[in-house]
């Protein structure tokens, strides 16, 4: 990054840190001070808490590589999914303060420890401090590509102030309906803000790019979860992702749902996946003609819990 794009880069994360006066970053647009104090339904405040930071290796081939994706774990998800793996994380606070400086320092101790990439989980909330961490470690020499990885709820306003800075977009395609975003993840207009989400990042990076080791440098990379019953609305989320961005669209496929949290309530959620349910969706996938598609073992353990390290449960195919 030449000293110009570090200038443009600082500038653009002063002007991001001012939106968190009226917080409009995710899909709720709640308008929350959160300079004053003041925190929405994701439970962020001004100061990033972060949950954790290693090297992953149970992400998709691309992403994971060899060496492991450098991941950082941010507390607090606008999306408040009964059955989140990683509730304690994303709906319970856990996780430290931590100021842009150290932010920096963990991005470029992730690159020491030979990571092919920054993998930011949860980001939406935190983009003005990413913003203002990324200033710092670019300028003192981080060169890994960004990974946004997001559960698909981001306003336009976060994606914008993110244009040309991340390199791969990886979010969930959640829902097809209405009535289960807002049932199953307290966000009813998941369907049209993640809609909308994904064609933002689509323009911005394109379909997912490898370089000759298979590793992403750039592009989109769409995650959908199967639910049991069909609650996702697989057959209708992968047909709207086909029509709009072809079937060259990368899509990971993934399997590994588990009645965690508070799913015992809904008993419609309160079983794990089949592996008929699985191969139907995988069918819808392949009868759409989706030409690169990674596929999930059924009994995948892969959490990001950060004290798990997995081997590769994904493979793609042919
Ligand atoms: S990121 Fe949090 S504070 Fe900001 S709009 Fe969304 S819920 Fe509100």
């Amino acid at each position: 990054m030449n000293a110009g794009d570090l200038t443009n880069l600082h500038r653009r994360a002063d002007s991001a840190r001012r939106m968190l006066e009226r917080c409009g970053l995710c899909g709720h647009a709640c308008g929350a001070d959160r300079s004053a104090g003041q925190t929405g339904p994701c439970g962020a405040g001004d100061r990033v808490r972060l949950a954790a930071h290693l090297l992953h290796f149970g992400e998709e081939p691309p992403i994971s590589g060899r060496r492991g994706s450098g991941t950082v774990f941010f507390s607090g998800c606008p999306l408040t999914c009964v059955f989140c793996q990683n509730h304690q994380i994303s709906q319970q606070g856990r996780g430290r303060p931590v100021d842009d400086s150290e932010l920096a320092e963990i991005m470029l101790d992730l690159q020491d420890r030979g990571a092919h990439n920054i993998n930011l989980v949860s980001p939406t909330p935190w983009v003005p401090q990413i913003l203002a961490a990324l200033a710092r470690a670019r300028e003192r020499g981080l060169n890994l590509p960004l990974v946004y990885n997001t559960g698909g709820f981001d306003s336009p306003a976060a994606l914008k102030l993110l244009d040309g800075l991340i390199d791969v977009y990886l979010p969930d395609a959640k829902y097809a309906d209405e009535e289960a975003a807002d049932r199953y993840s307290g966000a009813e207009n998941y369907p049209a803000v993640n809609r909308r989400a994904l064609e933002i990042m689509h323009r911005q990076a394109g379909h997912l790019e490898t370089d000759d080791r298979g590793l992403a440098v750039r592009g989109l990379l769409i995650r959908h979860l199967v639910l049991p019953g069909g609650l996702a609305g697989t057959d209708r989320v992968l047909a709207d992702l086909a029509g709009r961005f072809g079937t060259g669209v990368w899509l990971s496929l993934m399997a590994q749902y588990r009645p965690c949290h508070r799913a015992a309530e809904f008993p419609e959620l309160s079983r794990g996946l089949t592996e008929a349910e699985y191969d139907a969706a995988l069918d819808a996938a392949l009868d759409l003609g989706l030409e690169n598609v990674f596929v999930q073992e059924l009994d995948a353990s892969e959490t990001y819990l950060p004290d798990f390290e997995t081997s590769e449960v994904f493979s793609r195919t042919e």
